[in-house]
């Protein structure tokens, strides 16, 4: 199905190196789901807060979620706030310090955060975080408690306003700097995910299930 490409707003559109940028829905969307590290910004006291957490995707909608004590679901609830999800692929080596990159796939997300008020929705939510991180793991899951819902508060962002960039490919030097005999290149980046370690309280004969052997970022 192809998705419906929004036009950049003002805010998204990428002035600095405009020709790393791209406002396909599906790349948007890929990058999203190759990522789920977020780091959401919004407003407290006057001034700018970062905060890293986590973040899925469902159809157009971007969700996060805390404790409902959290400062950052507490000020970014009904707020404007910006989403940056960031992929690094690999360090750019030039021959000369100044055009030094790295690659790399990222996504910024401007928008107003609203509350999935609904507990049935909220759960729904939950469910395919889980999911979408470890399929099949929430039918093994014991189910969440009214107290649990009510203690945890998940948020959402239509992802209407989004510019992604991309950077890919060799370092790019300066014609006569080719010229000087100093290794340049790449040196690519990617997640290793090691041998799950057993929850040293496991229950003898529970097998490792197969969410847990295959998992994999993206
Ligand atoms: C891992 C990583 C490392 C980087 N390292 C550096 C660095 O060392 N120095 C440096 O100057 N820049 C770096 N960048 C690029 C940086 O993210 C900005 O694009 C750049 O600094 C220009 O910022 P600006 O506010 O002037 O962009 P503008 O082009 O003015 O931004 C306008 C709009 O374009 C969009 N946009 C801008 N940057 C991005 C982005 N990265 N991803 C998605 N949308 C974007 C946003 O919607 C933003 O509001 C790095 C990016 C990544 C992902």
């Amino acid at each position: 199905m192809s998705l419906k490409n929004a036009a950049p707003s003002e805010r998204t559109r990428v002035k600095r190196g405009h020709l790393r940028a791209n406002y396909e829905k599906q790349t948007i969307h890929d990058i999203l789901d190759a990522m789920p590290i977020c780091h959401v910004s919004y407003i407290l006291d006057g001034a700018p807060v970062v905060t890293p957490t986590l973040q899925w995707r469902q159809g157009n909608h971007v969700y996060w979620h805390g404790s409902s004590a959290s400062r950052m679901i507490k000020k970014s609830a009904k707020n404007q706030v910006c989403m940056a999800v960031t992929i690094l692929d690999g360090m750019v080596l030039a021959r000369s310090a100044f055009h030094h990159s790295v690659n790399y796939r990222s996504v910024t997300l401007f928008g107003k955060a609203s509350v999935v008020d609904d507990p049935v929705k909220a759960e729904a939510s939950l469910r395919t975080m889980v999911e979408h991180l470890f399929p099949g793991r929430w039918e093994l899951l014991r189910e969440m408690t009214d107290k649990e819902l009510k203690a945890t508060t998940v948020l959402s962002m239509p992802i209407d306003e989004a510019s992604a960039k991309i950077r890919s490919g060799p370092p790019v030097d300066d014609d006569e700097d080719y010229e000087l005999p100093i290794w340049a290149g790449v040196i690519p980046i990617s997640h290793s995910i090691d041998m799950p370690e057993n929850d040293p309280r496991i229950l003898a004969g529970v097998e490792m299930p197969d969410h847990t052997k295959n998992f994999k970022i993206g």
